[in-house]
């Protein structure tokens, strides 16, 4: 498992694994940014401050993710009939398809 530093966490709300020092042990968290103050990392089981996350790492198996219908890349859909990451992978797909209907 790759720990990254949390300058390179993702702040668009997608779920991450967070790990931080609680002066006795490491703690484990799910966790997804909220950008609320003073506790912008939301988890189950409590909120952290930024200051207290030391690293994060992608989540292997996401609960509730899916992968993208164009790059596979696993992603937590906004809408229940996403299929697609992104707004570039939605247009490559609708490309693909009009290209075939032609
Ligand atoms: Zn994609």
């Amino acid at each position: 498992m790759k720990w990254r530093t949390m300058d390179s966490a993702p702040r668009d709300g997608r779920m991450i694994l967070g790990i931080r020092f609680n002066d006795i042990h490491w703690e484990y968290r799910i966790i997804r940014w909220v950008g609320k103050q003073p506790y912008p990392w939301r988890g189950q089981g409590g909120d952290w401050p930024d200051s207290r996350v030391d690293f994060w790492t992608h989540l292997l198996a996401p609960p509730d993710g899916m992968n993208c219908g164009v790059c596979g890349q696993v992603f937590w859909p906004t809408r229940v009939d996403a299929h697609y990451c992104s707004d570039a992978c939605r247009m490559k797909a609708y490309r693909k398809r009009k290209r075939r209907g032609a």
